[in-house]
């Protein structure tokens, strides 16, 4: 940032600085169109079962291919998203993909107890029609409110929590699943988080992953106390079976990671969901 050094100091002309700010509104027309142009998609990576390696639900991911820059990742648009109205039509978007292709999985598969878990962004939970938004997509697709998980981070919760306990309690009760996610990256504690009404808790990568002695105790104790809450923990980027195993034992119940799978195409689900769960198999 410029310094003001006393007098009419004139900022110098900074070519780096400008090219980002016209870059990333760019980027921000470019999204706008890329619905329609089909240019986004989900991809789905399996949630799997420790103590057993099973597929239990997959979290739906949002892509985007730029025609001419190819592959840009949501941490770099979904934040562009969230600072424009474009973020309304692009939730839109995932619960609407994630809702269809779990639906037409169920529907190749016989109804496997399987559920999909879709980002929310602050603005679609602080947005009022949030909740009607849901009921009626759950009308038109006939979908098992149990079988949809929305994922919300502390911080989301945190900017109006009034209103998003309103919303999300009344989510709850139809039986969607509530997961908070990226745990372990925030400021509050488990117990105050209990105000809400998650299910589930997603403990963040940064937190499975470190090493130190502390930080296995602390592990430990926050899946204890999820368990005792009544709530399932998930353990984001495992990054070995030595790890999955560990954890497992610590009473977490489910891993989301590289070593289980990764982000795929909702074609590539429905070969693995027929792999592994073949309808002969099953009563
Ligand atoms: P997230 O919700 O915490 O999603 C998990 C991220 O961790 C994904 O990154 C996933 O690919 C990555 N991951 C999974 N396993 C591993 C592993 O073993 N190692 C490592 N290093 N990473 C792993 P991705 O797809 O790049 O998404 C990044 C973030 O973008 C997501 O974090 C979520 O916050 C946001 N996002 C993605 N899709 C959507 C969406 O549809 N809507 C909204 N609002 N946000 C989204
Ligand atoms: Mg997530
Ligand atoms: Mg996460
Ligand atoms: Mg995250």
């Amino acid at each position: 940032r410029a310094k003001r050094a006393g007098g009419n100091r004139v900022e110098p002309f900074r070519p780096a600085f400008r090219s980002f700010g016209t870059d990333r509104l760019q980027l921000e027309t470019d999204l706008r169109r890329a619905i329609e142009r089909k240019e986004l998609s989900l991809v789905y990576q399996p949630i799997v079962r420790l103590e057993d390696a099973e597929v239990a639900g997959f979290e739906a991911l949002m892509r985007w291919e730029h025609p001419k820059r190819g592959s840009i990742p949501p941490i770099e648009f979904i934040p562009i998203a969230e600072a424009s109205d474009i973020i309304g039509p692009l939730g839109m978007f995932a619960m609407e993909q994630a809702t269809n292709d779990l639906m037409s999985w169920q529907r190749q598969t016989g109804e496997l107890p399987m559920f999909v878990s879709i980002n929310l962004s602050s603005a679609q939970l602080l947005n009022k029609e949030l909740y009607d938004d849901v009921r009626a997509l759950l009308a038109k697709t006939h979908c098992d409110p149990s079988r949809i998980k929305l994922e919300l981070t502390e911080s989301m919760v945190m900017e109006n929590p009034e209103q998003a306990r309103l919303v999300l309690d009344k989510l709850r009760e139809i039986g969607l699943g509530l997961s908070l996610d990226d745990f372990g990256t925030g400021y509050s504690s488990l117990a105050y988080l209990t105000r809400f009404p998650f299910d589930t808790v997603k403990l963040d990568k940064s937190m499975v992953r470190d090493e130190s002695d502390k930080k296995a105790i602390l592990l430990r104790s926050v899946i204890s106390m999820a368990r005792e809450l009544g709530m399932k923990v998930v353990a984001e980027g495992i990054e070995s079976e030595e790890d999955a195993l560990e954890l497992a034992k610590m009473g977490c119940t489910y891993g989301q990671s590289f070593i289980f799978g990764p982000p795929m195409g909702s074609d590539s689900v429905l070969r693995l969901l027929k792999e592994r769960f073949p309808l002969t198999k099953r009563a």
